[in-house]
């Protein structure tokens, strides 16, 4: 049995009329950019987060950048974010000028360890990026209560974890504003490059919309040097039709991951950690670890099951962020990560595999 690390076959046979009526809808009104589509979305989506503001922007890494621009962040300033994340957390803070500065996670949850924000907020520090990694929510009490003690903001970063609750309550509206992408791989995802920023903060979103297209409250009429990052009409169609089944599609997720938990039974792995009470993950990638990943993954690959590693390299140990400064081995538990980690396949409509995976997992010795 072929097992892919990802496919979106199940996921687009199911909603194939409504994926060709959206482009259907706009390709009739031949109208592509700033129209119905993306208003529509922008509406649905907020409401979904149970926030007051959605702001359709081109990509994830352009909504966190474009939120950190619009708290006027830059050359001088320090954000906080967590060293295990996918590097666009760490690019939208550098391309404002500010310095991300990496805090690291909890080996069980793989998420941000509140605990040690503290040790490093300096006078420069202005705001925290939480990461929602993996699809669980971070531990946002606790981030709040240490930025609420020293005056920083809150952002989250919730390109991973589409209609995940931490304590009942959805992300996108954990804090002053949330950044999400629609890359096709993510939870909900469109067919192309897509994010968005959702707010309850009226002002932030006024300025966050303005920036986003050229720095304009009204056509022709520019306040700010502003970008142009915008959600087009075909993605915000696409997104549309993939928005009412998201919840469905994340039940589904949680299902896998579940069999995933209770069936996988080997010493050599470690499972990752949910305090279900607290937490409801979307499982956008289920991680185990193995100081003998290399050597799984290719057992793996052996049994035609395709596996990933999310991240292989550390970002303080990227080459792009080497102007840092910051020395191998001083983020140990990240390097831990990055080293052990190994991401098992994780769709919409699994079947048989699940078991596959498990018995295959089970089997290596
Ligand atoms: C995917 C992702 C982003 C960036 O999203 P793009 O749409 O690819 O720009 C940011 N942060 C995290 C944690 C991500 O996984």
């Amino acid at each position: 049995m072929r097992v892919p690390f990802v496919t979106f076959k199940p996921l687009e046979k199911e909603l194939d009329t409504e994926l060709r009526s959206a482009f259907e809808r706009v390709y009739e009104n031949s109208w592509y950019i700033e129209g119905e589509e993306g208003k529509k979305f922008e509406e649905e989506f907020a409401a979904y987060c149970g926030v007051k503001h959605c702001i359709g922007c081109g990509n994830g890494l352009d909504a966190l950048f474009l939120i950190l621009k619009a708290c006027g962040i830059g050359e001088g300033d320090e954000v906080i974010i967590p060293s295990n994340t996918f590097i666009a957390t760490a690019l939208a803070v550098s391309r404002t000028g500010a310095r991300p500065v990496m805090v690291e996670p909890h080996l069980l949850t793989y998420n941000l360890n509140a605990d040690k924000i503290e040790e490093k907020i300096t006078e420069c520090t202005k705001a925290v990026i939480a990461v929602h990694l993996y699809g669980q929510p971070a531990d946002m009490d606790a981030v709040q209560e240490v930025a609420r003690r020293h005056r920083l903001r809150v952002f989250e970063d919730a390109a991973q974890a589409h209609g995940a609750l931490y304590k009942g309550k959805r992300v996108g509206g954990l804090a002053d504003a949330a950044g999400f992408s629609f890359y096709p791989g993510k939870n909900l995802g469109a067919l192309g490059d897509a994010g968005c920023v959702t707010t309850d903060d009226d002002e932030m979103a006024e300025k966050i919309r303005a920036l986003s297209n050229y720095g304009s409250d009204y056509k022709y009429h520019h306040i700010y040097q502003g970008y142009n990052t915008r959600l087009d009409e075909l993605q915000a169609a696409f997104l549309r039709a993939k928005l009412p089944i998201l919840d469905k599609v994340n039940e589904d997720r949680r299902n896998t991951a579940r069999r995933y938990l209770e069936g996988i039974r080997n010493p050599r792995l470690t499972l990752p950690h949910v305090d279900w009470d607290l937490y409801t993950p979307v499982w956008h990638i289920f991680a185990v670890r193995t100081s003998k990943r290399d050597e799984l993954a290719k057992y793996l690959e052996e049994k035609d099951i395709h596996t990933n590693i999310h991240y292989p390299i550390a970002m303080h140990n990227q080459q792009a962020y080497q102007e840092l400064g910051i020395a191998r081995g001083s983020l140990p538990v990240c390097e831990e990560i990055s080293d052990t980690q190994l991401s098992l396949p994780m769709y919409y409509g699994m079947k048989d595999e699940v078991d596959y995976v498990i018995q295959a997992l089970n089997d290596w010795q």
